[in-house]
């Protein structure tokens, strides 16, 4: 039973075949539909008892007809679908009212449920969707009036009100359940779509793909924020630029996919090394950038020094190689008042000093 439902659940929900279709229309589409089949069954059977026999043809003609929606919301464009359905409505309406009167049925109530489906379904802007209300409005007056100066063609036998006007009710508040639930799920489905969405876009702009560190952008919005926040009791801060040694080596003999694996692993230990420490970047290439953000330089270039000597015990495992890096940096303390550019520039120029004085240290 329980499998049944599912599959039957799934089945009303399924998404559209092509993927510029909207599934929210679809599915608006079936549940007005399926609803509406069991409720023109009721209304052969109570037309057949309670009105006439040949009238009961009526409700079994729609019925035909939404089970073509319901069918071709699985094969056909969803706009189509969508019109079809609202035209099936529509055609019960105006052809029972007149046919069995205003107040036998109630039928004329279904207008209710165009507008709700049209204005969840439709993607015209407001300025055409508007049509629809009048167009309905005006529906119900011209069925108000004919029924009241025509009077039904057909009467309803007594004691058959009380069934139309039941199944009718019921009908109406199941199909508008099911529309506001859908529709407002699905909204808030969107939403949360759209949000984690947001966050991943936001993310990847703030990391670097190949290590997941920050990029440079970040970075500099950090440092930029840290000197913001930053007052006479600051504790220091200090920027170091950390850049591979040789590495360009480590590409030429075991190749390029071994490069990125090094700086990936590599960047994992800086992640663990400055955590409680500040920040860490890739600043491009094999060059990364620290930002010491509450201590002074002395301290900084010990705890630098730690990290220099853990790379250069590292041993990173690529297929049979057991790959060893070393590292060089320049550190360099940032003076209140100072551009970040300056900075970045005086500890690039120790790097420097470090690279042409024999690598693998740490120039303060
Ligand atoms: P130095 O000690 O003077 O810094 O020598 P080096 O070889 O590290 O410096 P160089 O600037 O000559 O070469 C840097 C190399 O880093 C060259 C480039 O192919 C490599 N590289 C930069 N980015 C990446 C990357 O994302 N992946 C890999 N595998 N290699 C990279
Ligand atoms: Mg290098
Ligand atoms: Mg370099």
């Amino acid at each position: 039973m329980l499998a049944h439902f599912t599959r039957f659940h799934e089945a009303v929900i399924r998404d559209v075949a092509d993927l510029n279709e909207t599934k929210r229309t679809a599915v608006l589409t079936r549940l007005l539909s399926l609803v509406m089949m069991v409720y023109l069954l009721c209304q052969v059977a109570l037309l057949y008892f309670y009105g006439s026999p040949v009238l009961a043809v009526l409700p079994f003609i729609v019925f035909i007809a939404f089970a073509v929606t319901v069918y071709l919301s699985y094969r056909k464009n969803t706009e189509f679908v969508r019109r079809m359905c609202m035209a099936c409505l529509y055609v019960w309406i105006i052809v029972l009212v007149p046919l069995v009167g205003w107040s036998s049925t109630g039928a004329q109530n279904f207008l209710f449920v165009m507008l709700l489906f049209a204005f969840m379904t439709s993607y015209d802007n407001l300025n055409k969707k508007i049509r629809i209300p009048v167009i309905l409005f005006l529906t119900r007056i011209v069925l108000f009036v004919w029924a009241y100066y025509r009077g039904p063609y057909v009467e309803i036998k007594s004691g058959g009100e009380t069934y139309f006007q039941i199944t009718n009710s019921a009908a109406l508040f199941v199909i508008m359940t099911f529309l506001v639930i859908y529709f407002s799920q699905h909204a808030l489905e969107m939403e949360k779509k759209l949000i984690a969405h947001n966050r991943q876009i936001e993310a990847e702009a703030e990391h670097d793909a190949l290590t997941g560190l920050f990029n440079r952008r970040a970075i500099h919005e950090h440092i930029s924020k840290e000197i913001a926040g930053m007052n006479k009791n600051h504790k220091g801060m200090c920027i170091a630029i950390g850049d591979l040694d040789e590495f360009k080596l480590i590409n030429d003999m075991y190749g390029h996919d071994a490069g990125d694996m090094v700086l990936k692993k590599i960047s994992e230990i800086f992640e663990t090394f400055m955590k409680g420490n500040g920040y860490v970047a890739r600043w491009g290439g094999e060059e990364f950038i620290f930002v010491f953000t509450r201590n002074h330089k002395e301290v900084c270039a010990e705890k630098l020094e730690m990290l220099r000597k853990t790379i250069m015990l590292s041993e990173m495992e690529y297929g049979e190689h057991e790959i060893k890096v070393t590292m060089t940096f320049g550190l360099e303390e940032y003076q209140m008042g100072e551009n970040i550019d300056e900075v970045l520039i005086k500890a690039d120029r120790k790097l420097y000093q470090g690279k042409t004085s024999g690598r693998n240290q740490v120039v303060s």
